[in-house]
Order: C-alpha cells, then sequence, then structure tokens
C-alpha cells in the first residue's frame, strides 16, 4: 500500500518524518552535470540505470541533462518509466515467460523498448510476443565480458544468436550488451582496468565479427558507476548504464579512487532511545536501509558509528564527543543506494534545509 508521503513541501529537514529517503538536491544535480561533462567528447553517451532510482520523474531529469533513455533490469520498471513518459528504454536484462513478454511487447507500442538475449529460446518468445503484438522489438546478444552471471560467450556463439534474431520479421538485431558487473567494485583502479580492458577487447572482437557477417551493433552497452570512464575510453562501447552516480553510497565511496559524484541520497532518521550509556538507537534498521554491502554511515558525525542492524532498530555507539539527543535527526548513508531506494514510496528532496519536493518511487517493490 502506498504509504502517505513523510513530509511537505516548505517544511524544515527537521520536520521531516522518519525514517525517510532524502535526496539532496543540489548533491543530486551536481552529480547529472558532472556525468554529463566527463562524458563529453568521449563518443559514449549515458543511458542511465533506472534500477537504482525507479523513477520517471529522475529518468527525465538524467534526459534533459544530456542521456539519451534508460535501462531497467524488469518490465515492471519499464512500464513505471514507460507510462510516465520516458520515450527510450533497454531492458538490460534477460525476459522470459509469455505473460512478462506480453507486457513488455504492448510497451513497445509507447515507447522504444530493446531488450537482451542470451539464449535462442528468449529470442523465440520475444518474437512471439511481438508478432501478438504487431511490434518490432530490437533485441541486443548479451555476452559475458568477464563477470560470469549472464551471457553468451563473445565471438562466435554471439555471431549465431545475432544472426537468428536478425532472421526475424518481428524482431531487429540492437547490438550487444557487454557489463562487467562483478568489476564495478574492485577495489583498486588497476584491478578494475584489468578487467575492462578484458572487457573491451572480447567485445570488440564480437563487433568485428558481427560486421564481417553484415551485422551492425546500433548499441553497444554496459559499465557502472565503478568503471564507466574506462569503458567510455575504450573507443568501443557507444552507451554507459551507470546508475549508482546520481545517488552514490557508502560501498562506492570505499573505491580506492572513488567515482567523482556526491553522496545526495540519506536515510533520515531518528534518535528513538539513548537509555544505555554510550548507544543511541535510531529508527532506522535493516528493513530501511539496505545492508547488503556493509552497514550505513552517519553522515557529517564522525564520532558516531553505526554498530548493527535489526529489523527496526539502528545501534549506534557514541566513540567520540557528545551522544546525540533524543529526537534528533541524523542522516545515514546507505551502504548500498539501489535496494535501500526499494523500500521507500517517496522521494523527499531537500535543499538549503527545506523540503522543495516529493517524488514517488514509481516501480517501487517491482517484483517482476
Ligand atoms: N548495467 C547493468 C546491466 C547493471 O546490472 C547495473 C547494476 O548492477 C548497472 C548497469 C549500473 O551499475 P551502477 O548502479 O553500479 O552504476
Ligand atoms: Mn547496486
Amino acid at each position: 500500500m502506498l504509504q502517505p508521503p513523510p513530509a511537505e513541501p516548505g517544511m524544515r529537514e527537521e520536520e521531516v518524518d522518519t525514517p525517510a529517503l532524502l535526496l539532496d538536491l543540489d548533491a543530486f544535480e551536481a552529480n547529472l552535470d558532472a556525468m554529463a561533462r566527463l562524458l563529453e567528447g568521449t563518443g559514449t553517451r549515458l543511458r542511465a540505470h533506472a534500477k537504482t532510482h525507479k523513477s520517471p520523474v529522475i529518468a527525465r531529469l538524467q534526459m534533459a541533462r544530456g542521456a539519451i533513455g534508460q535501462c531497467v533490469q524488469k518490465v515492471g520498471e519499464a512500464e513505471a518509466l514507460a507510462w510516465g513518459g520516458v520515450p527510450d528504454i533497454l531492458v538490460s536484462n534477460q525476459v522470459v515467460g509469455a505473460t512478462k513478454l506480453a507486457r513488455l511487447a504492448a510497451l513497445a507500442r509507447i515507447a522504444r523498448v530493446a531488450v537482451c538475449a542470451d539464449d535462442a529460446a528468449q529470442v523465440a518468445g520475444i518474437a512471439a510476443a511481438a508478432e501478438a503484438a504487431g511490434v518490432r522489438i530490437p533485441v541486443l546478444v548479451e555476452i559475458d565480458c568477464g563477470a560470469g552471471r549472464c551471457g553468451v560467450e563473445p565471438g562466435p556463439d554471439a555471431v549465431a544468436l545475432a544472426e537468428r534474431i536478425a532472421a526475424s520479421p518481428h524482431l531487429r538485431f540492437g547490438g550487444l550488451q557487454s557489463y562487467h558487473g562483478s568489476a564495478q567494485h574492485r577495489r583498486t583502479p588497476g584491478e578494475r582496468e584489468a578487467a575492462i580492458a578484458h572487457a573491451a577487447a572480447v567485445t570488440r572482437r564480437t563487433v568485428e565479427q558481427l560486421r564481417q557477417r553484415g551485422l551492425d551493433c546500433p548499441i553497444v552497452g554496459g559499465a557502472g558507476t565503478g568503471t564507466f570512464a574506462l569503458e567510455a575510453a575504450s573507443g568501443v562501447y557507444t552507451e554507459i548504464q551507470a546508475g549508482s552516480y546520481a545517488f552514490m553510497d557508502a560501498d562506492y565511496a570505499r573505491n580506492e579512487a572513488p567515482p567523482p559524484f556526491r553522496q545526495s541520497l540519506f536515510v533520515l532518521a531518528t534518535v528513538m532511545s539513548r537509555a544505555i550509556p554510550g548507544v543511541a538507537v535510531v529508527d532506522a534498521g535493516h528493513k530501511a536501509v539496505a545492508i547488503d554491502s556493509g552497514l550505513p554511515l552517519v553522515h557529517d558525525r564522525p564520532g558516531l558509528r553505526y554498530d548493527s542492524a535489526s529489523d527496526e532498530h539502528g545501534k549506534l555507539l557514541v566513540e567520540d564527543g557528545e551522544a546525540p539527543q533524543l529526537g534528533e535527526k541524523l542522516r545515514l548513508v546507505p551502504g548500498h543506494c539501489d535496494p535501500t531506494v526499494d523500500r521507500y514510496d517517496w522521494y523527499v528532496g531537500v535543499r538549503g534545509g527545506r523540503v522543495e519536493c516529493l517524488w514517488p518511487v514509481a516501480a517501487r517493490g517491482a517484483m517482476a
């Protein structure tokens, strides 16, 4: 059930009810501008990943600052964007099952919608759904460029699948999906460079083999916030799929030479108990902030450490300085931005200490 928003425009930040998903609008806008600047002149363009934000409002702000479209992982996210007016969407993932594919094909009537495949059976399913809906759907071949998650082998296997796509009257060959997920959080620049050098090499080889068979790649897509500068400089990628760059999180900040973006996303929490000396308990446990990539940090309060999370409690240790007051509001920096966003119905946009806007997390909880 959609909850009422925890704030109203004009309120002071301290008046926002908690836990709340706070977006620092100045930092967020600076991140969008920084990404546009960093990609300038590289020959690659941004197709920002909406798995992070799940919001057509944010998608359209990204597109107003140069993004050419959006990526999503799920049909439910594609629906939220297309119904919110986003015109160009790539499902950077496999979609399996007639029900989901029928939903995807229906969206192709109101937006440009493309999808990825790494198996001939998926291709047959997409073609059947496209035929039934009377649309033609671009399909990208996903290759395994080193992460070992999804994707066919680069080279001949990828070419064979591309030829199968190109042969269908209901599909179009859309290019290559080549995302190296596990490289994003490798801690040292050297490890990330090695991973993306490999990814770019196998991708380049596959693009050339496709060209020899008369197949051009309209899109060669991949990259995330941790490595996008490497893919952008490679000369082979045409689209960058970074998502977290808009918000950042504590785990990306732990990379050596971290991505050059500001922390714009916070969970606002209230101190609800300080009965035990040296301890302050906030109302944001792991149901309020994702902990799969580490515990949150307490923003701007170096003496406070978030020590452990239970369902609805976050236990802070007072390591230095004053303990926070009962009722005091603290900004937490999530360990991982994407799943944290998915826990909330509303973004509370703040600027200069005041609430400026409330944006729904439109694709929240989209299970499929
Ligand atoms: N592209 C794909 C296919 C992804 O799965 C992801 C995230 O997992 C991204 C891009 C964006 O990554 P990030 O949010 O780290 O920028
Ligand atoms: Mn993530």
